[in-house]
């Protein structure tokens, strides 16, 4: 049996004016989704779970079998194991950003995508500044860095997303509770040594947004996630994303990490090239998993036009190919989904439980419709705690 599933991050969406009143997959050509929702059936799973804050790190947990509530302990630890440093059940791993804050607001959350020779030498600089015994800064691709904790001090902290409080003030959203102290010293003594760096003046000077601090969140232990052979018998499996997040979902289910040239996270992807690489590792995993997080991307800058053009460019170039390459083995099933919705009209993950399709061997079909928001909703096909669904496709719909 041959399994893949495709995931077009944040595609979900909710009517739109701008689109007479159809949502961006409604409005979109996907002759291929439509078919494998009409072979097989579509409905919907709540991937979020009560509690939790809609993002791809739960939501893809969550589908990909894993129940946040037992297994999800902050983003960066999954981010780390993408970096494949190496933790002790004690370490403790907080996402160091780069951002820009001006007169105590939140700027941006990326700090004009800096690059990342220039992340390094900042994080290098504040490292020698700090010298606390325990603290190491591990940096990543442009301002999503990490911060890793080995020693006494316990945390039991609030923090919060950067890019969730964009032009608010900052005061209201620093670490609070047990062992904040220390982070938001961090913090501080980031800012007085961003301020007078040469490579924040020549950012500023040539009208690039400057890193003015670290912001520090995210927060957790290294998760303690079984195997995907363990839990579920499927021998070989494989990722193929643009992502940090995912490729350390993947390091900890014990999957191969496949690249592909030119695979970003936006719409200048290499939709060809992923397809062609999904395709192809059918021929040696049991189970591909690919991720496009163009949709995501395009929702959270309000970019109707680009998110449908994302959802027919994944359709047509790794969709479809895909299910052709499926067609060629005896037993396989295929389902689409996106991890949750991003709605274009918040520019914000979505809370609504996501609509997937999926047909292959022994997917009765059910109700003959084309893939949508409205009809998976219709369906009555309801996943109320997500972290089933890969139970259910993996058995084909027999539960
Ligand atoms: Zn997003």
């Amino acid at each position: 049996m041959k399994y893949a599933i495709i995931i077009p991050d944040g595609a979900a969406d909710e009517p739109l004016q701008e689109l007479n009143g159809k949502t961006p997959f409604e409005a979109a050509n996907i002759p291929n989704m439509d078919r494998i929702a009409m072979e097989g059936r579509q409905g919907t799973a709540r991937t979020v779970p009560d509690g939790f804050e809609s993002g791809s790190d739960v939501a893809t947990m969550c589908l990909l079998g894993y129940d946040p509530k037992v297994y999800h302990t902050g983003r960066a630890p999954l981010e780390a194991a993408a970096q494949n440093i190496p933790l002790s059940r004690t370490d403790w791993v907080f996402r160091c950003n780069l951002v820009t804050v001006i007169d105590g607001v939140m700027k941006d959350h990326s700090a004009g995508g800096i690059s990342d020779a220039e992340a390094q030498t900042l994080l290098k600089e504040l490292s020698r500044k700090l010298d606390l015994p325990g603290f190491e800064f591990y940096t990543g691709v442009s301002y999503r860095n990490l911060l890793v904790y080995r020693g006494d001090e316990e945390f039991d902290v609030t923090t919060k997303p950067p890019h969730e409080i964009p032009d608010e003030p900052t005061a209201k959203y620093l670490p609070r509770g047990k062992g904040s102290e220390i982070l938001r010293r961090i913090m501080d003594e980031s800012r007085e040594l961003f301020a007078r760096h040469e490579i924040s003046q020549t950012r500023i000077q040539t009208g690039h947004n400057p890193a003015t601090q670290v912001w520090l969140w995210g927060q957790g232990h290294a998760p303690n996630m079984p195997k995907f052979t363990e839990k579920f018998g499927v021998q070989r499996g494989a990722m193929i994303t643009g992502v940090d997040l995912l490729r350390g979902l993947a390091v900890l289910l014990g999957w191969d990490v496949l690249n592909v040239d030119g695979m970003t996270s936006f719409h200048d992807t290499n939709y060809a090239g992923q397809g062609k690489a999904t395709a192809a590792a059918l021929d040696d995993c049991d189970l591909v998993f690919s991720h496009i997080e163009a949709p995501d991307e395009a929702s959270h800058q309000a970019d109707w036009k680009t998110k449908i053009a994302a959802i027919e460019h994944i359709d047509k170039f790794i969709v479809g190919p895909v299910l052709e390459k499926l067609r060629k083995f005896p037993e396989w099933r295929i389902m689409v989904l996106p991890d949750h919705p991003t709605n274009i009209a918040t520019r914000k993950h979505g809370y609504a439980p996501t609509s997937f399709c999926m047909a292959g061997t022994r997917v009765k079909s059910v109700v003959k419709a084309p893939y949508s928001e409205k009809n998976s909703a219709a369906s009555d096909l309801k996943v109320e705690r997500g972290h089933e669904l890969m139970e259910y496709f993996l058995r084909g719909g027999n539960l």
